[in-house]
């Protein structure tokens, strides 16, 4: 996947604000946030979209939560509440085609579909 943007950042080829990585995931700061805290947890193995998970590689989608419970556990700004968004296809704005969960935090969030 060379021409991946996510690829390339858990390559090192593009720079990013790591925040946290292990064998399976890689955490970094979205840069453009939209929260105190906007990072984007993704798994090392390039999926694409939601769609494209299956039983084969599903394992690193539950490693995905364990990782943001850790993270939210550590990060004082988690304590009273926080989100994950994963954008699927076009209706829902998906923009980089290797499936990836924002976690927003250190703000309370409205609910909307705009
Ligand atoms: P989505 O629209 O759900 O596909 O989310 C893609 C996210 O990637 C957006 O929130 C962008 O701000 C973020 N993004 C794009 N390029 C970069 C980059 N080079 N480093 C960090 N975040 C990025
Ligand atoms: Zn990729």
């Amino acid at each position: 996947m060379n021409d991946c943007l996510f690829c390339k950042i858990i390559a090192g080829e593009i720079p990013s604000t790591k925040i946290y990585e292990d064998d399976k995931v890689f955490v970094f700061a979205d840069i453009n946030p939209i929260a105190p805290i906007h990072w984007l947890v993704i798994p090392k193995q390039h999926i694409a979209k939601i769609t494209d998970v299956n039983e084969d590689n599903s394992a690193v989608i539950s490693h995905i939560y364990e990782v943001i419970a850790k993270l939210a556990a550590e990060h004082d700004e988690f304590k009273d509440g926080f989100r994950v968004i994963s954008n699927c296809g076009e209706n829902a704005g998906q923009t980089v085609f290797h499936i990836h969960f924002h976690v927003l935090a250190g703000a309370k969030f409205g609910w909307s579909v705009d």
